[in-house]
């Protein structure tokens, strides 16, 4: 039996740059040439300034818990039960939702401190993951 694949994003003239980019290792978002104004979803226009100007902005990686959910039911391959789906708030500003990895359930916390990279879910698709960021000493 093989194994099933995740679901397909729908990847389109707005959102391609985007898993271009993870492909490459490189988490982007993006970012108005017109006002400097971060924006997750991608849109062709920037509703601030009205600029079609834009381009991938690359992500430090870092960010913290916004909100999440534990998916219950139904549990279809290749998701298992208790997979978590985190909002994550990257620490340049804006949200992305993604799978957070490695975290026992009991220890999640909205606000804690989490590690965003590209990961490759099979041969054709990479997707960012979060998981819990190890604090630094100072
Ligand atoms: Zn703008």
């Amino acid at each position: 039996m093989t194994d099933a694949l995740r679901p397909r994003p729908s990847v389109n003239l707005d959102n391609g740059f985007i898993f271009e980019a993870l492909n490459d290792g490189r988490l982007v978002i993006q970012k108005c040439d017109g006002c400097a104004e971060l924006r997750h979803p991608p849109v062709p226009m920037c509703p601030s300034c009205h600029s079609l100007d834009w381009h991938g902005e690359e992500m430090s990686g870092r960010g913290t818990l916004f909100s999440y959910v534990v998916l219950h039911h139904p549990v279809v391959p290749p998701f298992r039960p208790g997979y978590v789906v985190a909002l994550v708030e990257l620490e340049e500003g804006a949200r992305v939702v993604m799978p957070l990895e490695d975290v026992a359930r009991d220890d999640i916390e909205i606000g804690m401190a989490l590690s965003v990279a590209p990961e490759r879910m099979d041969d054709e698709l990479t997707l960012p993951v979060a998981r819990v960021r190890a604090e630094v000493p100072a």
